[in-house]
């Protein structure tokens, strides 16, 4: 039997081709069948056009082994991926009766009558198997090709697709056999750029070094991702392993996490193992560092207070970020206090943090790049930054 090793994803529906919609299925999909060993080779968007879907999977058929469709298999006549599916197989729908009896059935059982429209969500061609759908009145088509290749069709809105894909078509496919298993780690960093960690990782980064690494500059980090798949004879988990102690030796005191978590959850996680509880002061940012962090550290934030210009000096003390750290501890209780401070630098922006926790007292100076919201917005991550580091001190 033909292994799945390659696989192209067509995200269906004038509703992605005009811009109304953003297509959310194929990056979903396409990170799962990652996972899994696949090779994606192709990713494709196309209107609700007949010819044209049937004409994508055809081409799609010639080069992988799996196309996976989402979107276009709704009640209405412009939904016509069941239509191109059956063209491009050469086979002829029909409607199946279990299919249409349990269509029936869920309009009875909302009382609905049942509108003649939907009949067609309940067709089959002979290659094709269906999908059950539990959140929806649109079942998915597993199409088996002569070849060995495979057609799987899903509908679009991605609550109804995202469990069929891992409760249905994801084991189907491993059972039929995947590619190459894949080991992947990713080091989240700060502080360093992109073309710097190059520098730093030199040939580690060649297009076919294995494990393969490489960078994703992100908003809130510059992520590097070190993956490999396993093959017989070679153990890609402990070369994985190996590459990545080699590149956190690299960027020592840069990387600040690993895989997709994100600065609330590491300062978080920061706090508890000291059960430690935090106070922010934030002045000319716009409330940007409570925007970051608030939500995920919910009630590990004891006060947080966001002004918009620096307060006169009080008792004799110039109110710099040191000195409001001190107070907003005191009078907002917790164990560290944070504030942070923005002046626009040219197009830039200086930030100024400071951090008040039972270890001591710290200050930082830095100059983030560009002004205005992505400049707070930059400032908020260097506060987080330097936090975290004095929290793990
Ligand atoms: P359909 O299966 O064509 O009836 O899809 C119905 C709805 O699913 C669309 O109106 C979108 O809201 C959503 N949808 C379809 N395709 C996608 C996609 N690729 N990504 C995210 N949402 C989608
Ligand atoms: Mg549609």
């Amino acid at each position: 039997m033909r292994l799945i090793h390659t696989a192209e994803v067509l995200s269906v529906g004038s509703e992605l081709t005009t811009g109304e919609t953003r297509d959310t299925n194929a990056g979903d999909l396409a990170r799962a069948l990652t996972e899994a060993g696949v090779v994606v080779a192709r990713m494709s968007s196309l209107p609700d056009d007949e010819p044209a879907l049937r004409a994508a999977i055809e081409a799609a058929l010639g080069r992988a082994d799996l196309v996976v469709l989402t979107g276009g298999l709704g009640p209405t006549p412009d939904d016509l991926t069941r239509e191109a599916v059956a063209a491009a197989a050469g086979e002829e729908p029909v409607v199946d009766r279990a299919l249409e009896g349990w269509l029936r059935r869920l309009f009875e059982r909302r009382g609905v009558p049942f509108p003649e429209a939907n009949l067609k969500q309940a067709w089959l061609i002979p290659s094709a198997r269906s999908i059950p759908n539990d959140r929806g009145t649109a079942p998915g088509w597993w199409v088996d090709r002569p070849d060995g290749r495979v057609v799987v069709a899903l509908p679009g809105p991605p609550r109804e697709m995202q469990p069929m894909w891992t409760g249905w078509v994801l084991p189907r496919l491993a059972e039929r056999g995947l590619g190459r298993s894949a080991v992947t780690v990713t080091l989240r960093t700060t502080g360093i750029g992109e073309s710097l960690i190059a520098d730093r990782l030199g040939g580690l980064l060649a297009r076919d070094a294995e494990p393969l690494v490489a960078t994703y500059a992100r908003a809130e980090a510059v992520d590097v991702r070190i993956s490999a798949h396993e093959r017989p004879g070679w153990d890609g988990r402990a070369a994985v392993e190996a590459t990545t102690a080699q590149v956190e030796g690299l960027l020592a005191g840069h990387v600040w996490a690993r895989g997709t978590t994100s600065w609330a959850e590491a300062v978080a996680e920061a706090l508890d193992r000291r059960a430690w509880r935090l106070s922010i002061v934030e002045v000319a940012t716009r409330g940007s560092v409570t925007a970051l962090l608030g939500e995920g550290l919910a009630d590990r934030i004891a006060f947080a207070e966001t002004l918009p210009d620096r307060p006169p000096a009080h008792d004799g003390h110039e109110a710099d970020p040191a000195h409001l750290a001190r107070r907003v501890l005191a009078a907002g209780g917790g164990d560290v206090g944070l504030a942070v401070e923005v002046r626009p630098r040219g197009g830039d922006m200086a930030v100024s943090v400071a951090v008040v926790d039972p270890g001591g007292e710290h200050r930082e100076r830095r100059l983030v790049f560009l002004g205005g919201d992505m400049g707070r917005g930059r400032a908020a991550i260097t506060a987080a930054a330097v936090l975290l580091a004095r929290i793990r001190a």
